[in-house]
Formats: C-alpha cells, sequence, structure tokens
C-alpha cells in the first residue's frame, strides 16, 4: 500500500490540475519519465506538468476534455487522447531542460519518441498547436 501512496504522490504533485489519466500505463510511464528526467540533469529545478488527458467525442461529434466537458477545439477525431483510442496520450508542458534530456529520458519509457518540446517538435511539426505550445506523447 504505501508503495502504490508513494506513486500516487508523485504523480499528483506533476498532475496539478488533476488532468483526467484514466490509462495507468500513462501514468506510471509519466512518473517514470520524470524520473529519467531527474537523473538526467541531476535535480529537480525544472518545470513538469500535465496540461491534457483523457478525451471523448459528444453526441455533436465534437472533442471534448474528459476532465472538464470543455470543448478541445483542435483536437483530431482519431486523437490518442480519446478514451476510445485507450486514452494513449498526455500533454505535458516542459520547461528550464535542455531538449537532449528530455529525448534521453523519453527513450527509457514507452512513450512514443515523438512530441514538441519548448514549442519546438523534434519529428514533425504536425503535432504543434500554435495556440498552446506543449510536448504531445503517447503510449506506443
Ligand atoms: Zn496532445
Amino acid at each position: 500500500m504505501r508503495r502504490i501512496e508513494e506513486s500516487n504522490s508523485l504523480i499528483s504533485k506533476l498532475n496539478p490540475d488533476n488532468y483526467q489519466l484514466s490509462n495507468p500505463a500513462v501514468r506510471a510511464e509519466v512518473e517514470k519519465l520524470y524520473g529519467g528526467l531527474v537523473e538526467e540533469v541531476g535535480h529537480t529545478n525544472f518545470e513538469f506538468k500535465i496540461t491534457g488527458g483523457d478525451r471523448y467525442i459528444g453526441s455533436d461529434g465534437k472533442v471534448y476534455s474528459s476532465t472538464d466537458n470543455s470543448w478541445v477545439q483542435n483536437s483530431k477525431m482519431n486523437s490518442k487522447h480519446l478514451i476510445k483510442n485507450g486514452a494513449r496520450a498526455v500533454d505535458l508542458r516542459i520547461r528550464g531542460l535542455d531538449e537532449q534530456s528530455f529525448y534521453k529520458a523519453l527513450e527509457r519509457t514507452n512513450f512514443h519518441p515523438r512530441g514538441i518540446f519548448n514549442g519546438v517538435t523534434r519529428y514533425t511539426r504536425r503535432l504543434l498547436y500554435e495556440y498552446d505550445r506543449h510536448t504531445h506523447i503517447f503510449l506506443k
């Protein structure tokens, strides 16, 4: 039980706005990513915050956040954030780190090594949301 409480405590710290992340593998891998980053850089003096989680398609055919039922304007209909697609994606705001450390830590997780870091996409620009720059990663 103690291990679970500690684990919940870490994910809660990384998710201060309580975005819904129903997939336990996503929660575990976010913790692993954070731990890997701390190991890579040797300190915790950086920003790491969950800024997006599960989504669903409403009866009107639009994509909504499972967290607060708000319309997610730029979400794709096949988004990996969707619960029907396994709720495999998470959005993060990470600042104060070099990009290389981020990708080293990411490679130690089961997240797909593609995303946006400090507003710059490593492998593709298709995922860059101009109105809300963030890192979008998802489980393979
Ligand atoms: Zn996303």
